[in-house]
């Protein structure tokens, strides 16, 4: 085992001004899931993505959750959900006591089918349930078809809900991923592309959905000199500390997007002479952030070297690479979910990788992989 430093797969990567917000927070004594960072980082966002309204939250997984309330999920009901992604995308279903109901992945992007989600509507329609909600992901940061998704949920009536925790800083036809959905959520965990150390955010156009989520992220307090409640709440909102930390993060998101397209060149480098070892690849109307790069293997290739080999030969000098994430229809949770597609995800999650792409990764850092994989390929 090497005793050199980690390499991360993407770990949290500071700038200069994020001290400065959260101790502005300390001095004024705003250490509260309220506040002037709060509402700033909300204004950063809503700038950023091009949307009208945002709420800082705790994290991306509550944002979705209200997602799915503000749209009437209930008990019983299903919701439709894209199955090649983290279950932060589908656990927040089943809190509500719906099915989730996942559709496969199409090969260029890597997200959702539109195929397999018309299939989908057409037959959950024909079973009896008009599924209630769409749940679509950027992943790994690469712009899903969204318009063929847009189109296919608007001509049944079904609201959409973009997961974009994963693609902060990526466009579709030069449009914010965060922006693409009737409701869109952020997350800004310790490993996305930017963080607040722990947090998230929903978006919208409209102004009632985004009060309705503050009220319901803070306990659904009535208004009223005592604490009156109408309804249940949660407590989700996001910290001034934690806004703090966001608001410098901001400055700086649109060089960490550089920073990691830069990684993605660097192995796209190490790969080009590889047969059948290939990258997600961007269209004319995606522009990705490459919050993770990741590499597919055929392995119908002669002697093709194995993703566990590669995994291995990274772990033994300390680097940390991983499978791509297993598809949900997959996952003894959700065992009994139905499912449509044709197997392209679990393809992906077979012959996948995640390599490591942190934006604050040194020409060090960068040389040590480099070595890894050439040595292997
Ligand atoms: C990280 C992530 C989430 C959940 O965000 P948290 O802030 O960790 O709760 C949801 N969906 C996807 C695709 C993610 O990558």
């Amino acid at each position: 085992m090497s005793t050199k430093p980690k390499i991360w797969l993407s770990s949290p990567h500071m700038g200069e001004k994020e001290f400065e917000f959260v101790k502005e927070a300390f001095e004024t004594n705003w250490i509260a899931p309220l506040g002037p960072h709060v509402n700033g980082f909300e204004e950063d966002l809503q700038r950023y993505t091009n949307t009208k309204h945002a709420a800082a939250l705790s994290s991306g997984t509550g944002a979705l959750h209200l997602a799915l309330i503000l749209l009437g999920v209930q008990r019983g009901d299903e919701v439709l959900c894209q199955s090649f992604t983290f279950c932060g995308s589908a656990n927040p279903i089943t809190y509500q006591g719906a099915t989730p109901v996942f559709i496969d992945s199409e090969k260029d992007t890597w997200n959702i089918s539109p195929e397999f989600l018309e299939e989908a509507i057409k037959d959950r329609i024909q079973k009896g349930k008009k599924p209630k909600a769409i749940v679509y992901v950027h992943l790994y940061g690469m712009p899903a078809k969204v318009d063929e998704i847009r189109q296919i949920a608007a001509s049944y009536e079904i609201p959409l809900v973009e997961d974009a925790a994963e693609a902060l800083g990526s466009t579709y036809k030069g449009q914010a991923c965060g922006s693409l959905g009737d409701l869109s959520i952020l997350s800004f965990n310790g490993n996305k592309i930017i963080t607040t150390s722990g947090g998230g955010a929903l978006l919208s156009n409209n102004k009632e959905w985004i009060e309705k989520a503050r009220f319901l992220a803070t306990q659904a307090r009535d208004v009223a000199p005592h604490y009156q409640h109408s309804e249940i709440g949660f407590n989700y909102r996001m910290s001034n500390v934690c806004a703090g930390i966001g608001r410098g993060q901001m400055q700086v998101i649109d060089q960490r997007v550089n920073q990691r397209r830069k990684v993605f060149e660097f192995y796209q480098e190490i790969f080009k002479n590889s047969e059948g070892i290939t990258l997600q690849q961007e269209s004319s109307e995606n522009f990705s952030n490459r919050w993770l790069s990741c590499i597919l293997i055929d392995p119908s290739i002669k002697n093709q070297i194995k993703t566990e080999t590669i995994l291995q030969a990274l772990a033994d000098e300390n680097i940390e690479g991983r499978p791509l994430w297993k598809p949900m229809h997959l996952q003894p949770v959700f065992e009994k979910a139905p499912f449509y597609g044709d197997g392209t995800a679990e393809i992906l999650f077979q012959t996948g990788l995640c390599l490591p792409s942190g934006s604050n990764m040194t020409e060090e850092d960068l040389s040590r992989i480099s070595q890894v994989l050439d040595h292997l390929l």
